[in-house]
């Protein structure tokens, strides 16, 4: 703590036991905090100052929230956080010299300072970061003055936003700002992502259907296109029911898992699950089958995905070749180290990775051929436009034999569209048509069991 601090800031900020704070008004106290975080920022020692750009480090930001955080709960109602990171700043120093990245960064620094009021704490939190600790604002607010902040600059850049929330530390604070940012950037950059403090009541019903294990999960067909719809295999998809969000999809469950850091053990609920079910599955069909399972980008980016991947499907005993995980192209960030050397590990095993929804968003030929898939999905939208849907269904199935890639088209619904698809020799096919989502007890009762089962 820098002595240079007012003393009646430094007893604020130390003594939050003092019994008279509790009698402050609520107005006074926000304010308190704010002046607090302010003098911090004004007085702050050189280490804690950023020499290129003259705000705050990351050392200073982390100190200037700390002693936020030090103020009692109930004087603390609203603090937002947002985290700023610029989209191209990468690519300008690659292009144009590290010259040029610094004196983006000194230009970001100089606009956004001047947008801010005088109790805001802007930091550069590292590299191309930037961190922001609003006092008393809402996170409704936070996302309006970081959608202005965004604005003011030439250069674009995605912002993740949170607001404290009783109990936090310094670090899941932090932590819940950096997860908007994530998902703001691998959901497209240049925007801005609320990651609510606020825990709906649909997250603690996720939570205790998760612990009771009452997650479903039902299985799709994918079938051989040139084998007269030969069923192949089975795509699980999670099913359940919320009282409170009764008209909760499955892609809106998985949303709200991945903003209440539950994705990871719905993930493995879901693995676990489809994987012991799918011996009983392939035990009716009486074929070999494979069985493909989703992961979310945030489940992939935790270094401990694969090898935990690896011991569930142990667990279950299902083989690793017969097992392909689905990734959606657009959601994987592609700097993502930590996500490829997941990859990388779960295909050395012999699983292979898909591809999912090729075609519904910002897909790169350059990815395409640098990352590590073995099939390509093509989303349903391709073939349900009936204008396009040859001529891009012919560019893709080239695309997929040029990078040696296995397809499967998705949302065949018409004979027409399954004609289409065995004219163009695309391998497997899934939709309406060869058949829905199924319970297990659905497909094991519609099957007569086979007699000669490969399990
Ligand atoms: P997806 O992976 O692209 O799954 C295909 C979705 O399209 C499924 O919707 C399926 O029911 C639907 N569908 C299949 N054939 C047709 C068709 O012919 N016509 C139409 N209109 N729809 C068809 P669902 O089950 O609602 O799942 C939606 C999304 O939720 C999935 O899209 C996937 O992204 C996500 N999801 C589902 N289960 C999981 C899971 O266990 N983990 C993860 N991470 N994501 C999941
Ligand atoms: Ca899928
Ligand atoms: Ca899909």
């Amino acid at each position: 703590m820098a002595l240079a601090i007012p003393l009646c800031v430094f007893a604020i900020v130390n003594n939050p036991a003092l019994a008279w704070w509790a009698a402050i008004p609520p107005v006074t106290t926000t304010l308190i905090v704010g002046a607090a975080v302010a003098v911090l920022s004004r007085v702050a020692s050189e280490a804690d100052i950023d020499v290129l750009t003259g705000l705050l480090n990351r050392r200073g930001f982390d100190r200037a929230l700390m002693t936020a955080l030090r103020v009692p709960s109930g004087a603390n109602p609203s603090l937002a956080m947002v985290l700023f990171d610029l989209d191209d700043f990468k690519s300008t120093n690659d292009r144009l010299g590290h010259r040029a990245g610094d004196t983006m960064l000194e230009n970001v620094a100089a606009r956004w300072i001047d947008q801010l009021s005088p109790d805001a704490i802007l930091a550069r939190y590292g590299g191309d970061e930037f961190g922001l600790l609003l006092p008393n604002t809402t996170e409704a607010q936070a996302i309006e003055i970081a959608d202005r902040m965004r604005a003011a600059i030439t250069t674009n850049c995605s912002a993740g936003v949170t607001s404290w929330r009783h109990g936090d530390t310094a670090s899941l604070f932090v932590g819940r700002a950096d997860i908007g940012l994530y998902r703001a950037k691998a959901t497209g950059r240049n925007q801005t992502t609320l990651e609510s403090a606020q825990r709906p009541a649909v997250v603690s019903e996720l939570r205790a259907a998760l612990d009771s294990g009452t997650i479903d999960v039902h299985y799709q067909p994918i079938v051989d296109v040139a084998d007269c719809g030969r069923i192949v295999g089975y795509e699980a998809l999670v099913r359940w029911t919320s009282t409170e969000q009764p008209d909760l999809t499955p892609s809106g469950l998985i949303t709200i898992a991945e903003s209440s850091d539950l994705i990871d053990e719905l993930g493995r609920a879901v693995l676990y699950r489809a994987c012991t079910d799918a011996h009983s599955i392939q035990r009716t069909l009486g074929s070999r089958l494979t069985l493909n399972v989703n992961v979310s980008c945030l489940e992939l980016v935790r270094e401990t995905y694969a090898t935990r991947a690896l011991a569930t499907v142990a667990a279950a005993g299902w083989p690793f070749d017969q097992l392909v995980l689905e990734i959606t192209e657009s959601e994987l960030a592609a700097d993502s180290e930590q996500a490829m050397a997941q990859l990388q590990q779960l295909r050395r095993v012999g699983i292979r990775i898909a591809i999912d929804d090729f075609g519904s968003g910002y897909s790169s030929l350059n990815r395409l051929a640098s990352l590590p898939w073995d099939i390509l999905k093509i989303d349903r939208p391709i073939i349900g436009d009936a204008a396009s849907a040859r001529p891009m269904l012919t560019a893709i199935t080239a695309l997929s034999a040029a990078f040696g890639l296995d397809v499967i088209v998705e949302g065949i619904e018409t004979q027409d569209q399954a004609r289409l698809a065995a004219e163009l020799g695309i391998g497997n096919a899934q939709g309406f048509l060869y058949g829905r989502a199924m319970s297990l007890d659905e497909i094991t009762s519609a099957m007569p069991a086979a007699t000669a089962a490969p399990d």
